[in-house]
């Protein structure tokens, strides 16, 4: 049964909200020890909810669109009571005292939050090791990392704890655990939801995104979470396809692709692993069987999208720690924060103090031009990136990596966050039985092609 079909079933009566809820407590009572993918649960609350549902719908009374769905949230997103650690001692004992417009918007549709994902510190990671409540252990591939930062949500998806996992990808942080875990992530086009509430890695490229096991799931999330947010300023005021329409569309279609026009990219290819290439290449034949035209096209700046990435990364960085300076909340960040969070605050500091002579942010943001540019002129000849999401598998959890080495991880990746433009993580298919994902990347606003062709290539 696909994330629609029970959410239909919940709607008319024929599995209980209650027992979606009680099959997933039984399953993370069972396994989140050893998983780690929630850092914190609320059994009864989500009890409680799941009974208002049930009676809602005995009573014959409209329920909303994520009605009975269980649901995880990162902990960078803030949820009224829940502790909002972002992984971090320093927010060790900060309370949610708001929910996040995305928060309320699923709590609006009825969606039961069930409890807090775990997370590479304040996001900034590609394996979850970070945490200071510990490492993921990834549900599809035992003993490798999860990928991150929002590990511990794919890890939720993956080892069936709950129906969707609301994540947030700066550089990767939703599609890189996604493919690690073999499931389902989708970041939206900048903008598309709101991210009031979330708490900033790096602002110009924070999106809000959701992750699941099958497109439905992707597609009610973005339904209930995507629209203008008045409290928020880089939200769009445009309009919104109804996604699950457009999957549900796509599935009624002989060869829904047919009129697309899809694209491989030879330097994503070149500095991918061979095992991954062909297991991705397997998957886009998938789209090309749907009616898609492949071609094949050269993106100039892949040398250039770590550096660009980074550096923007750990100037915004910066500037959005000052605040957690221990005054109002929490304590002070350098004095609690672990390695990498600290590595990035110093050197964010560094080249902060620097840029009155414009020699690295302003830098940066030229060269983030030119990739953005590349990238919409590469959209303008067809509709979309298809191509590997991580160039190499994960590694062992234990294993030390050099920053360089992880930051590897996330070169396909942050492409999609400096341009703005949208993304997804399917899964492609399997290398050593360890799960590797196919990325889908489209122009800006074009977020419903990427849900057509997830939804046909799982079709
Ligand atoms: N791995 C990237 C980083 O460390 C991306 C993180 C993210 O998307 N939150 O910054």
């Amino acid at each position: 049964m696909n994330i629609l079909e029970k959410a239909n079933a919940i709607k008319n009566g024929e599995i209980k909200a209650l027992d979606n809820v009680n099959n997933y407590i039984k399953v993370i009572d069972e396994t989140n020890d050893s998983i780690n993918a929630f850092l914190e649960i609320n059994k009864e609350n989500a009890i409680n909810k799941a009974k208002e549902i049930d009676e809602k719908i005995a009573n014959g009374e409209e329920v909303g669109l994520l009605a009975g769905l269980v649901i995880g949230i990162k902990a960078n997103i803030n949820v009224e009571d829940f502790t909002i650690s972002a992984a971090s001692k320093t927010l060790e004992d900060y309370i949610g005292s708001y929910d996040a417009t995305v928060v309320k918007r699923i709590k609006a549709e009825d969606g039961i939050i069930i409890g807090i994902n775990n997370m590479d510190e304040f996001a900034a990671g590609s394996s979850t090791e970070t945490s200071y409540y510990g490492v993921c252990n990834n549900p599809a591939a035992p003993g490798k990392i999860t990928g991150g930062s929002s590990g511990g949500g794919a890890a939720a998806i993956a080892g069936k704890m709950c129906d969707i996992a609301i994540g947030s990808d700066t550089g990767g942080s939703i599609r890189n655990p996604s493919s690690h875990c073999g499931i389902d992530g989708f970041k939206p086009t900048y903008g598309l939801v709101s991210r009031q509430g979330l708490l900033d890695l790096s602002m110009s490229l924070d999106q809000i995104g959701p992750m699941s096991s099958d497109v439905y799931g992707l597609t009610l999330a973005l339904d209930t979470i995507t629209g203008y947010d008045s409290s928020e300023c880089t939200t769009l005021n445009t309009e919104i396809p109804n996604f699950t329409d457009i999957a549900k569309k796509t599935k009624d279609e002989e060869k829904p692709l047919k009129g697309m026009k899809i694209a491989k990219v030879k330097e994503f290819t070149e500095v991918t692993d061979d095992k991954i290439n062909d297991v991705v290449d397997k998957a886009i034949n998938k789209l090309v069987e749907q009616g898609a035209e492949l071609v094949e096209l050269s993106f100039d700046y892949i040398d250039i999208c770590l550096p660009t990435y980074y550096l923007i990364n750990y100037v915004e960085f910066f500037s959005a720690t000052r605040k957690y300076d221990g005054r109002e909340y929490g304590s002070r960040i350098e004095e609690t924060c672990g390695e990498e969070v600290l590595r990035r605050i110093q050197i964010g500091s560094y080249i902060s103090q620097q840029e009155y002579s414009g020699k690295y942010y302003k830098k940066a943001l030229q060269a983030r031009s030119l990739i953005r540019n590349e990238i919409n002129k590469m959209l303008d000849e067809v509709d979309l990136i298809v191509g590997p999401t991580v160039p190499k598998l994960p590694h062992n959890i234990g294993d030390k990596l050099e920053p360089m080495e992880m930051y590897a991880y996330d070169v396909l990746t942050v492409i999609a966050n400096l341009a703005g433009i949208p993304a997804a993580s399917i899964k492609a298919g399997e290398v050593d039985n360890i799960p590797v994902g196919l990325q889908i990347q489209a122009k800006p606003e074009d977020d419903e092609k990427i849900i057509k062709a997830i939804a046909a290539y799982e079709l």
